[in-house]
């Protein structure tokens, strides 16, 4: 609602999404936890977290949220998907589980625990796009954006490797930014809940 305060949904079937919602309080929003078709009324926003996209994949038919979210976003609402997140949005997974569908809303291609799955988890440095201060990116079984379609805008990177993206309202990151402490890339979302609110 313009001149409120924006209302952002956490999709909280499974994953790491109480981070979310403490970094979206943090910059003024206010998040609700999503499980259930009922809980994306209103919304101005949706925040997609990271987790075990083959899980999410499942929990989504069983919630009966898989449907209504595609409308959500196909209608413009603003998401943001982290690691596990990022996959579901991908248009293209190098390779997931056979059965694994993904919402087919970002034209991108990506590769499920890019770094092997020996890596378990590690940090280094992000740098963000027209911001001369790196973040910390903190990356966990994390997958690698492999191909990036026209349209799709670069956000932040390592080396010369895309691991933020956006088209339009949809916004993707292979890494955990809630989980650095570091708000700039939840406050680069908002902006977007902001203008469609
Ligand atoms: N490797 C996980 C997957 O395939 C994603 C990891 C994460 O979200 N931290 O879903």
């Amino acid at each position: 609602m313009a001149g409120s305060t924006p209302l952002v949904g956490v999709l909280a079937l499974q994953g790491a999404f109480r981070e979310h919602m403490q970094a979206l309080e943090r910059l003024g929003a206010e998040a609700i936890e999503v499980r259930a078709p009922a809980e994306l009324a209103g919304l101005d926003g949706l925040m997609l977290p990271g987790g075990e996209s083959t899980a999410m994949d499942l929990l989504l038919d069983s919630s009966g949220l898989r449907a209504p979210i595609a409308e959500r976003i196909a209608a413009g609402l603003p998401v943001f998907g982290t690691c596990a997140g990022l996959i579901l949005l991908a248009n293209e997974l190098e390779d997931g589980t056979v059965e694994q569908r993904t919402l087919k809303v970002l034209d991108v291609t990506v590769l499920r625990n890019g770094y092997g799955r020996q890596v378990a988890s590690f940090e280094t440095s992000v740098v963000l796009a027209g911001d001369d201060m790196p973040m910390v990116g903190v990356f966990i079984r994390a997958p690698r954006i492999t191909r990036i379609g026209a349209g799709v805008e670069v956000l932040a990177s390592v080396g010369d490797e895309p691991v933020a993206v956006r088209n339009g309202s949809i916004m993707a990151a292979t890494f955990h930014p809630e989980l650095a402490h570091d708000d700039r890339l939840h406050a680069r979302f908002l902006e977007r809940v902001t203008t469609h609110s």
